[in-house]
């Protein structure tokens, strides 16, 4: 009679057993099949990218991506809100041109820098000025007044417009060692003569526009055919333009010649004075540990001198897909998944750093936090970011996802901690267990990050489809496990570079208060 209960109790065991194995594979399956078969991938990023456009903080379009994102939510289901956090300055790009009218005239490739002023009604027309070879501050500041009523040009010209790599295929060994040496000359020259003035690449625009210029004028080449990264202004009152490598060489050796070259500069943007700035929350509640939560993260905003396609548009829409995946084939899910849509993360993190400082009871119940944020390619690496255990649930919740999504995937246990660089850092530091799906580059650097080209074009949609089916697995293994996840840290070790102990980050506090003085 005991014999047979516990041969029946076993055979429990075993069908409890297969049941879950059963349950576990099917909805990896199921998971797999609505990401490939029912993508939405395009359409969201079509929407988002090209007709809602760049979502720089404090713009009209940051806040129609929010409401977009949250009415998205409300289309699957999804609860989502807008939650404020802070304020920033208020600005909306408007129509820049810029075009070469004295010696001849040419529509030039340009743009205006994110919170640049406005050239006024009729614009700026006048001749361009470049900086001088200077031998210190004193000479620097007695060359100042010739900038009276001129744009200047604060840009070092390149040497060549051409990517290295493409010197690397065509030029001769010796022609490109020869280009590589006179760059570098070049480069150092310019610092050296830069540092002599007593500004910055950073703070030179505002004594610029100090000593009475019209304008400044800036190419950032980097090292990509076409490719350009587009910050911010630095100036109060007067327009700060990004001009192609190819028209700012023209330009300066124009000036260079004696030429007195003119631009006339339309950049038509709106100050909007103080704007509150949000990040967008969305929530799929957990059933049976509602307190704890399973966090998908990606940063909502970006720089505007394109679409933001790469940074973030790719980690948005693998978290957004994500998230509809699960709410379909995983509606009632243990824990309580939240979708984290941060804003202003370009100026430090900010809108993620407001949430760990006004959500201590969620990051206390944090079980994992997936983030996505370097480009459009397939997660390639993962760290376990310093927490000493994160080998085994990381290792755990990776062994259900299929080898397809995963193959590529390099894992460093325990890893360091982030001490920046994304919104995970922003978790990772209050000791949370927060990772990073780290991508592929795709020549994120040179081409896409912070640049003109950062445009739908750019996202490799394959890629992005196996991410977002790789976070939705994951983040059903964590919302599943039976276990609440470890947040033992690691002995960090010896930092090479310095040779000092490691530390922990130390959590801080975001900017609430942005742009504004
Ligand atoms: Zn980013």
């Amino acid at each position: 009679m005991k014999k047979q209960l516990l041969s029946t109790l076993l055979l429990f065991i075993v069908l409890i057993g297969n049941t879950w194995a059963q349950t576990t594979e099917e909805i990896v399956a199921a998971i797999e099949k609505e990401g490939t078969e029912n993508s939405q991938l395009e359409e969201l990023a079509y929407q988002l990218m090209d007709l809602n456009g760049p979502r720089l903080v404090g713009t009209p379009e940051m806040k129609s991506a929010h409401d977009w994102a949250v009415n998205t939510y409300k289309s699957w289901g999804i609860n989502a809100e807008n939650q404020q956090w802070g304020t920033w300055k208020g600005w909306q790009r408007g129509i820049t041109h810029v075009d070469m009218v004295s010696p001849r005239v040419a529509s030039l490739h340009a743009t205006q820098l994110a919170w640049s002023p406005s050239a006024g009604k009729k614009g700026v027309t006048a001749e361009l000025i470049i900086l001088p070879t200077i031998t210190d501050s004193l000479a620097f500041a007695q060359w100042l007044p010739n900038i009276k009523g001129k744009i200047v040009m604060v840009s070092m010209m390149q040497p060549t417009g051409r990517p290295d790599d493409n010197w690397e295929e065509f030029a001769t060994e010796k022609s490109f060692a020869k280009m590589k040496e006179e760059r570098e000359a070049m480069e150092k020259a310019w610092r050296e003569n830069m540092e002599k003035t007593g500004y910055s690449s950073r703070t030179i625009n505002k004594a610029l526009e100090q000593a009475g210029a019209d304008a400044i004028a800036q190419s950032r080449w980097f090292n990509g055919f076409g490719a350009n990264k587009i910050f911010s202004a630095g100036t109060d009152e007067i327009p700060v333009v990004d001009i192609s490598l190819e028209d700012y060489g023209m330009l300066y050796r124009m000036v260079e010649h004696g030429q007195k070259p003119q631009i006339k500069i339309m950049a038509e943007s709106k100050d909007l004075g103080e704007v509150p700035t949000f990040n967008t929350i969305a929530t799929i509640p957990g059933t049976e540990l509602p307190n704890e939560y399973v966090i998908l993260s990606a940063h909502f905003d970006s720089w505007d001198g394109a679409t933001g396609a790469t940074d973030n548009g790719t980690g948005t829409i693998t978290m957004l897909e994500a998230a509809r995946i699960l709410k379909k084939v995983y509606p009632n899910p243990k824990r309580t998944i939240l979708i984290g849509h941060w804003g202003s993360e370009e100026q430090g993190l900010n809108g993620s750093r407001a949430f760990v400082e006004d959500n201590p009871k969620i990051v206390e119940g944090l079980q994992a936090l997936f983030n996505q944020d370097n480009g459009t390619g397939r997660v390639v690496r993962i760290s376990g970011q310093g927490f000493l255990h994160a080998y085994d649930y990381l290792g755990r919740w990776l062994e259900a996802v299929p080898d397809a999504y995963k193959n590529e995937i390099e894992t460093t246990f325990p890893g360091t901690p982030g001490g920046g660089g994304s919104d995970y850092a922003s978790f990772v530091a209050a000791g949370a267990p927060a990772f990073s799906l780290s991508s592929l580059s795709w020549a994120y650097w040179n081409y896409t990050w912070h640049t003109n080209l950062d445009t739908y074009d750019k996202i490799v949609f394959d890629d992005v489809r196996n991410n977002a089916i790789l976070t939705a697995i994951l983040t059903y293994m964590a919302c599943e496990d039976p276990e609440k996840t470890s947040r033992e840290k690691a002995v960090l070790g010896i930092n090479p570079r310095t040779g000092e102990q490691r530390e922990w980050p130390s959590q801080r506090s975001p900017n609430r208060k942005g742009g504004l003085d």
